[in-house]
């Protein structure tokens, strides 16, 4: 391979909440770099200074971008060949409609639409979370299709951000993963990340297959730990035991941790749930089902926290949801996040509607995304008018004004001071102090 430019040109293709952040901080780093999406209305946003979602820092970071000259977006695949020296794929993974499977149609046609126009020596990096094997299987396509031939390669760079804290985690990750077949390609990532790594980032470089692996490695890893301990607050709930209080042990044994150790409502969003269903069924194909047999344990204690807790609720108003009036505090997956995939307080709050109930949703950032999926639930912007007349009040996603909300002043509003605090964000001896019948799974 010949081309070396020290410093590389960037595309960064699927610009929804991995792929506009990765564009943006990569700009912030001082790269020209060329945003690409189907989406045209997403596009303008992004070349107008308008993040499409909700993410702390990234307008403002943005702007900057935009201004420097660094950044802009398009939707030209051919732009994207002509312009760029390394090119990164972010889009969307989901799960597949009637299966467990990761759906790997937009993957796919991002990389053969890229391909048609890559005519000189390029790297193609994979930071959507795919079931391994992928990337092995996209190289074959990308060099079959472009007219570069076996001069564009592939690599995979597995991206651990998280929403919320997605600039920060862009700008300063824990690590770097490096997925690649040549050295070449090592030199080419390097380059893309030097800012990164000269902060001390440390770099894991391993082939496709374990790039590919890490990322679904790690997630399972958190999400296998948050329905560990919402597997012991389902005993502590039999047992009349207190999990806030276990959780507080085990913590403190260096070798546990932590974090991801709170009880609850349990784990949502974009990510984990569809990225352990899809390991669990790449490992079967693989024939090597048994080894990780136990994500769907994990999946089920999972779901089994959202059905416990509409239970929880129906217990409070002596077992007929119907007619009951509900505030739900939270509709996105987690707090700071507009995103509502899979959100658990969303999927509590349409079951106790389906069941009956009048329930009114507050939450600081996901309304709009949360009408569109659940037009059939109510919405209000301000928690204090939503729990006027309530039966119960239920803190779903704990958005932190949601946790400094003052029981004596919220006690004022509602019919009946019940409280299930679905997050274990709330102070209970307060509550309780305050007049409010205070419910939390895994706690008397
Ligand atoms: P998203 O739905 O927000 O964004 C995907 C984007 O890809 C959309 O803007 C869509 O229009 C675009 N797109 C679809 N097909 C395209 C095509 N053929 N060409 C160009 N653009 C196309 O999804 P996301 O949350 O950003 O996730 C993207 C990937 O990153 C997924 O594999 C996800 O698992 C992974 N990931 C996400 C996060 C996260 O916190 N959101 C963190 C780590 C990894």
């Amino acid at each position: 391979m010949e081309r070396s430019d020290p410093v590389p040109r960037i595309t960064v293709v699927g610009t929804g909440y991995l792929g506009a952040t990765h564009a943006v901080c990569m700009a912030a780093l001082g790269f020209d770099v060329l945003g690409v999406d189907t989406d045209a209305v997403k596009v303008a946003k992004l070349n107008s200074g308008q993040v499409p979602f909700f993410e702390p820092g990234l307008p403002e970071l943005l702007s900057k971008a935009l201004d420097s000259g660094r950044l802009r977006f398009s939707t030209s695949f051919h732009e994207a060949g002509e312009f760029g020296d390394i090119h990164f794929i972010c889009v969307g993974t989901p799960q597949q409609q009637g299966s467990d499977a990761a759906d790997l149609r937009y993957v796919e046609s991002a990389v053969t639409e890229l391909a048609a126009h890559l005519r000189q020596p390029a790297l193609v990096v994979g930071k959507s979370t795919v079931p391994v094997g992928t990337a092995a299987r996209l190289t074959e396509i990308v060099q079959r299709v472009a007219p570069a031939g076996t001069d564009v390669e592939l690599a995979w760079n597995p991206e651990f951000l998280r929403e919320g804290f997605a600039v920060d985690d862009t700008l300063r990750p824990d690590r770097l993963v490096f997925g690649v077949a040549s050295d070449w390609a090592e030199t080419r990532l390097r380059a893309a990340f030097a800012p990164v790594i000269a902060q001390g980032v440390p770099v894991v470089v391993t082939d496709l297959a374990t790039a590919e692996l890490v990322k679904v490695a790690a997630n399972s890893f958190l999400a296998t730990k948050i329905s560990y301990i919402n597997a012991m607050a389902e005993v502590c709930e039999a047992a009349g035991g207190d999990v806030a209080r276990l959780a507080e042990a085990l913590a403190h044994d260096e070798r546990i941790g932590g974090r991801f150790l709170k009880p609850g409502l349990g784990f949502g969003g974009g990510c984990l749930p569809k990225d352990i269903r899809a390991f669990a069924h790449r490992a079967e194909e693989l024939g090597v089902g048994q080894a990780v047999s136990f994500l769907r344990e994990v999946d089920d204690i999972n779901k089994r926290r959202r059905s416990r807790t509409v239970d929880l609720i129906a217990e409070l108003v002596g077992g007929e949801l119907r007619g009951a009036r509900i505030t739900v505090l939270g509709a996105s997956f987690k707090p700071n996040s507009d995103d509502i995939r899979d959100a658990p307080a969303l999927d509590v709050a349409s079951s106790l509607h389906r069941l009956g109930a009048q329930v009114t949703v507050v939450d600081p950032a996901a309304l709009d995304n949360a009408r569109r999926s659940h037009p059939e639930l109510a919405y209000c912007a301000d928690a204090l008018t939503a729990a006027a007349g309530a039966d119960v009040v239920a803190l779903l996603t704990e958005w932190n004004e949601f946790r400094l909300i003052d029981p004596q002043v919220l006690g004022a509003v509602v019919a009946h001071r019940r409280v299930v605090d679905g997050r274990h964000a709330l102070d209970p001896v307060r509550w309780r102090e305050a007049g409010w019948e205070y419910r939390a799974l895994g706690r008397p």
